[in-house]
């Protein structure tokens, strides 16, 4: 026979806070936290069981910047990611606008980026689905190309062994480095930032091997070997 536990129903509110809607999930957890929702931009607040509205509000007052910078980095991604791919769409590539064309040409599916285009070329049309995947690769595959050049460049300026590296799409970071293996991952999504951009999150991976935490040292080694890290994190939203 199986147990079954009766699951504590959460208690889900929805308030208006300047302008803002909240939806509040209390719950049976310790501390509260806040995120934004990428498609409704609505703030979704998960909150201990003994919350009140007044503490709801606070919270989002007191986090009023940080909702703002979120709402906007995630009207951004989406700008970026609902694309329909018809010839002249813009789409970013490096930190620059660049005009889609769709192309019939032999052998198989390729992007080529030419100075006015960046020409999608197949055999036979192909779906949007299939257009997002062959476009997904060749960002990531140009974050690759230029990720590693970047790790020749800066690992023996830091003098550290970095492991592999992997690209890939990630929602919420634009990299991670794992200290055990020293293999840094990276997010493809880095291919539509100016490469200084870029640049900035593979210094950044590659000072953890240096200091794993976000401590003082982290960041007095960030000054030291990026001066102007801060000027190119603002680049990422
Ligand atoms: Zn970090």
């Amino acid at each position: 026979m199986s147990m079954t536990r009766s699951k504590p129903e959460n208690e889900i509110y929805r308030y208006r806070v300047d302008g803002l809607t909240v939806v509040v999930t209390r719950k049976k957890i310790k501390h509260g936290y806040i995120r934004i929702d990428s498609k409704t931009l609505d703030v979704l607040v998960s909150t201990p069981v003994k919350t009140d509205r007044e503490d709801v509000e606070f919270l989002v007052r007191s986090r009023a910047n940080w909702i703002k910078q979120k709402q906007a980095a995630a009207v951004e991604y989406e700008k970026r990611n609902n694309k329909t791919f018809e010839d002249g769409e813009s789409h970013r590539v490096w930190g620059t606008d660049v005009a889609i064309i769709n192309r019939i040409g032999v052998g198989r599916r390729q992007i080529v980026l030419t100075q006015e285009h960046l020409a999608i070329i197949t055999p036979h049309e192909i779906s949007l689905a299939q257009k997002q995947k062959l476009l997904g690769d060749w960002y990531a595959n140009q974050v690759r190309i230029v990720g590693t050049e970047m790790i020749d460049q800066w690992a023996p300026v830091l003098q550290v062994t970095p492991g592999r590296l992997f690209v890939q799409k990630m929602k919420s970071k634009w990299g991670s480095c794992n200290v055990q293996t020293a293999n840094i991952r990276i997010n493809s999504e880095l291919a539509k930032f100016p490469k200084a951009a870029l640049e900035h999150v593979m210094v950044h991976e590659l000072v953890h091997l240096l200091e794993p935490s976000h401590s003082n040292r982290f960041y007095s080694l960030m000054d030291q070997f990026l001066p102007n890290w801060r000027e190119l994190k603002s680049l990422l939203i």
